[in-house]
């Protein structure tokens, strides 16, 4: 008997299985895999400052050039508001009454002149749209002026301190921006000198308010501030910008801004700018007013950047979540690529081992079914032995009873009769052979393959075999097999209708009228063309207390040691391993039946064997 293999030791995987897989995989993680994650945060976090850092400072460069482009009109909107007034007191200071009435001075005036040159430049100053016109003498007293009859009237004011009157005076033009010491409101002066025989006799100003362009600014949205050559914030559409400084102020510029009262004694606190301006500084834009000395900044507004920046974070977030999302969906496929494999791998190793265990089982088996089988033969063999011995025992009789009755005949001459005699011991010598020979066959280990065995000879072999024992049972026997060839070893076919009949035999017992009946019909076996050979008898039919387990080995009713239950086991084995079949089944009109189905002969079968 072949030996089994080991079973092979079940499939081990350290991945898979082991006492520790989790820490295997956090160890896994500290080396190559926490650096991955850690390159890629640092990276994440390096495209987040980048891009957002881009989108901002695209944001910025959009804006500015927006601001810039207005900041452009809205210089040249104040430089028209100022410059449409640059004439006004060159023109008026023409007028022969203000030249007499300048000429004469504060306090040596007519008041009929005086009132008429009130008169006169109320009349101008309304018509021009400015905010003040007024006169004054060599000294600087006013000596008429259009708001003349207010209650803040400049009339006999002196601003001799003011530098656009001594500019006026000595250079012909004065041009200054302050806070007026009567009204309290800040204006634009532009100042030109009168003059009559050559001689400068007074200077004529005119003071713009140019709040209106704030308003202007105001209802743009636009954060805008002019600023003088000091850096301090005169005009602003945000009145708390109004008078700071943009830059700390020296201290001959403060006694600068004493002497001139330029804005009447206002504290000047450093201009503090909104942080959007402090963190990107490109978003306020200015450029110099160079005629005025003035500087006109805009102060764009840091929305559009904070929205830029805010649409770039949430994209970048949508991105990185992307990418991460396709990180860890390629991360798992390849986990489970390399868990597919490994399983595979581990299915292919359980596979072959089990293929080896199946083909060690098949091989154990054919070897006990071989054995199991001869076993049975010679067992059988002993049976079928004492009947054989009994056959034999009659010829051998008879032989001896013609040989002496020959030696007689010989003695006595009659030839005829010896020849007779011989005749007769051939035919009994050849009947003795056959049975012999039918011994041998039966009892020869038989392996073969399948060949064309014609059925009814198979059939009348087999009762044959058994003639005696029928004959002495006075058992009937019908036989109607159709001339077919069946594909089977000869030998093991007439070993399973042995069985058959031998086993039919010996349940009709104690039947009064014995009969066994062996028919063969057509049949299919798996699609194939079959003959179903059929052995039937009249005894007491199948007991239930077997009939389940009949082909089962060992499995048996006969008393006494008669039966060793591996008949029909080994019928059955026999059966299948050439294509056949065996069941058992009770007979219609009581008795067993017993249906042996076997694989015609085919076509090709049949080529290949002529
Ligand atoms: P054995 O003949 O040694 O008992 P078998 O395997 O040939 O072994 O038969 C097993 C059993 O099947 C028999 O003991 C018997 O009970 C039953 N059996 C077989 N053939 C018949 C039959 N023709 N009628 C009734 N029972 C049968």
């Amino acid at each position: 008997m072949r030996r089994r293999n080991a079973p092979a030791s079940p499939p081990t995987d350290p991945h898979l299985a082991g006492p520790f897989p989790f820490t295997a995989r956090l160890r896994g993680m500290s080396t190559g895999g926490a650096l991955a994650l850690l390159l890629a945060a640092v990276g994440a976090v390096g495209i987040w400052v980048l891009a957002v850092g881009h989108a901002e400072r695209r944001a910025v460069e959009a804006v500015a050039a927006d601001a810039r482009h207005r900041l452009e009109i809205y210089a040249n909107n104040l430089d028209s508001a100022v410059e449409r007034f640059d004439y006004l007191p060159t023109v008026a200071a023409r007028d022969p009454a203000v030249a007499a009435l300048a000429a004469a001075g504060f306090g040596h005036t007519d008041p009929v002149e005086v009132d008429r040159v009130n008169r006169y430049l109320e009349a101008v100053n309304a018509s021009a749209g400015s905010a003040v016109l007024y006169l004054m003498d060599a000294e600087g007293r006013t000596v008429a002026s259009s708001n003349w009859n207010r209650p803040d009237s400049y009339v006999g004011v002196d601003f001799s301190y003011r530098p656009y009157f001594r500019d006026a005076r000595d250079q012909g033009v004065g041009r200054f921006y302050g806070v007026g010491t009567v009204t309290r409101l800040p204006g634009y002066f532009i100042a030109a000198p009168v003059e009559r025989d050559g001689r400068r006799v007074g200077v004529l100003a005119v003071k713009i308010v140019l709040d209106a362009l704030e308003d202007g600014w105001r209802t743009s949205h636009d954060a805008v501030l002019v600023a003088d050559r000091f850096g301090i914030v005169f005009l602003s559409s945000n009145p708390e910008w109004k008078f700071r400084a943009r830059r700390p102020l020296d201290p001959d510029t403060v006694t600068y801004l004493n002497e001139t009262r330029e804005y009447v004694g206002l504290d000047h606190p450093p201009l503090v700018l909104p942080r959007s301006l402090r963190t990107h500084p490109d978003l306020l834009v200015e450029r110099g007013l160079s005629r005025y000395g003035w500087t006109i900044a805009l102060a764009a507004d840091a929305h559009p950047v904070a929205q830029a920046a805010a649409t770039a974070r949430i994209g970048l977030a949508l991105l990185l979540l992307l990418a991460l999302a396709i990180g860890l969906y390629v991360r798992q496929r390849v986990k489970r690529l390399r868990e597919q494999r490994l399983a595979k791998a581990a299915l292919d190793r359980a596979y072959q081992d089990l293929e080896r265990q199946v083909e060690a089982r098949t091989a154990d088996l054919r070897d006990a079914q071989a054995e199991l089988v001869q076993a049975a033969k010679l067992a059988m063999i002993g049976q079928v032995a004492a009947g054989v011995t009994h056959e034999l025992n009659q010829p051998l009789t008879a032989l001896r009873a013609l040989a002496d009755n020959a030696r007689l005949l010989l003695d006595q001459g009659r030839q005829a009769e010896v020849s007779q005699n011989l005749t007769h011991i051939a035919g009994l010598v050849d009947r003795m052979a056959k049975i012999s020979s039918q011994l041998r066959n039966f009892s020869r280990r038989s392996e073969g393959p399948a060949q064309p065995v014609a059925l009814p000879g198979a059939v009348q072999e087999a009762l044959a075999l058994l003639d005696r024992r029928l004959k002495e049972a006075r058992v009937q026997v019908t036989v109607d097999v159709p001339e077919v060839t069946v594909a089977f070893d000869p030998v093991r076919l007439q070993q399973v209708l042995v069985n058959l009949i031998r086993n039919a035999e010996d349940a009709t017992a104690g039947v009064a009228e014995p009969h066994i009946a062996i028919t063969a019909v057509p049949a299919l076996l798996d699609q194939r063309a079959a003959v179903r050979v059929t052995v039937a008898d009249n005894g007491p039919g199948l007991d239930p207390a077997v009939r389940d387990r009949l082909f089962d080995p060992f499995v048996t009713t006969k008393p006494g040691g008669q039966g060793l239950g591996l008949g029909l086991a080994i019928s059955l084995a026999i059966a299948q391993e050439y294509g056949g079949q065996l069941e058992a089944r009770d007979g219609d009109d009581g008795g067993a039946v017993f249906l042996l189905t076997l694989p015609l002969i085919s076509v090709e079968h049949d080529d290949a064997i002529t």
